[in-house]
């Protein structure tokens, strides 16, 4: 596998839901559509649009691209504010004034705090930052449904966990395996439910298990 090889930075996110539905997105190439993803991309499309907005002290930049070389991660951010700052940081592709960015990622549904959710955003934070040397020490989801920020700060054990999982991610890539179905109440909203039947492996092992024991009795 080549040293370049990029990774979706959305499977950050997907691989703490379940490592399973990473690699099954990413290896088997699989997709199902369920009422939560629709509901998503729905709610999505009006930031997946490349606009950058000017209001007094900010510039707000919607499906900005952003790249990880160190976690061999790619991906768009939703938004990015671009806050003026004394102590901020020049953005090339801006002009000569400093700026602190601060990630927002849109997520479908009501404020609730979700790990895989805050990892990705930190995710977001860590490319932007190798990619113009600056440093962001927070950003937000903001739920579409209730209209609220959850705020998240990028602390020294949130970027490990971002860290290890692209490193995790890219394991799974190069060996081209998928994990075993582990089944959670996770699974009733995933939408690769019917794809990965997450019950059936128990079932099978639980029919062979019956058909030793019957020849056991014989
Ligand atoms: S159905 Fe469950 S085990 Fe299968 S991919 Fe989805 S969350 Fe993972």
């Amino acid at each position: 596998m080549e040293d370049n090889i990029t990774i979706p930075l959305s499977y950050i996110s997907q691989y703490n839901y379940c490592k399973r539905r990473a690699a099954l997105l990413m290896n088997e190439q699989l997709w199902n559509e369920n009422s939560y993803t629709a509901m998503g991309r729905g709610e999505h499309e009006h930031v997946h649009t490349p606009a950058a907005e000017h209001t007094s002290n900010c510039i707000v930049i919607t499906d900005m691209p952003v790249l990880s070389e160190k976690m061999h991660l790619f991906g768009k951010c939703d938004a990015v504010e671009m806050n003026e700052d004394i102590n901020g940081f020049v953005i090339p592709f801006l002009d000569n004034k400093k700026y602190i960015p601060y990630p927002i990622e849109y997520k479908h549904g009501v404020l609730r705090n979700e790990t895989e959710y805050e990892l990705q955003l930190c995710a977001q934070a860590m490319c932007i930052e190798e990619m113009y040397g600056c440093h962001i020490d927070k950003g937000a989801v903001f739920y579409i449904t209730s209209h609220r920020r959850h705020e998240v700060f990028f602390y020294e054990d949130k970027r490990k966990a971002v860290f290890e999982t692209a490193a995790q991610l890219l394991n799974l890539l190069n060996s081209q395996t998928v994990p075993q179905a582990e089944y959670s109440p996770k699974c009733k909203k995933c939408s690769l439910n019917d794809l990965c039947m997450p019950n059936t492996e128990k079932s099978a092992k639980k029919y062979m298990t019956m058909i030793r024991d019957s020849f056991k009795e014989e």
